[in-house]
């Protein structure tokens, strides 16, 4: 799939409403629509990378940023603590189903 008929590019561009729960230059963060844990973020960067194979040199500061991001957002709805889980889904066997980079952060349990 490429950035013209991406899912998570129309949720950027705002062709598909969607609510962002933090946002800057370089990523976007907004609710998973189907959960599988009590809190499940999507940490989505702006710049359409299919996946963590297509990373190039220059993304590093893409990722950093987006594990930083991870870490504040974990403090920000307070399942720092109680701990929570990071996870990157890679291409088919690895259970990606859209083709846009995203960090999953799940948590939330009891
Ligand atoms: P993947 O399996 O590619 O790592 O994760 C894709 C995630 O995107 C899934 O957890 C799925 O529930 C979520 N998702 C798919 N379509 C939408 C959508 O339209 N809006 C939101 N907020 N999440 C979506
Ligand atoms: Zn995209």
């Amino acid at each position: 799939m490429d950035k013209n008929n991406c899912l998570f590019c129309k949720i950027i561009s705002g062709d598909i409403p969607s609510e962002f729960l933090f946002q800057d230059d370089v990523l976007v963060v907004f609710k998973d629509i189907n959960p599988i844990a009590p809190v499940h973020l999507l940490i989505v960067p702006r710049k359409h990378i299919r996946s963590i194979n297509d990373l190039a040199q220059d993304d590093g500061t893409v990722i950093s940023h987006m594990i930083m991001t991870a870490k504040h957002m974990a403090e920000e709805i307070s399942v720092n603590q109680s701990g929570y889980r990071l996870f990157f889904n890679v291409e088919n066997g690895g259970g990606q189903e859209v083709f846009h980079l995203h960090l999953h952060l799940i948590g939330g349990w009891e």
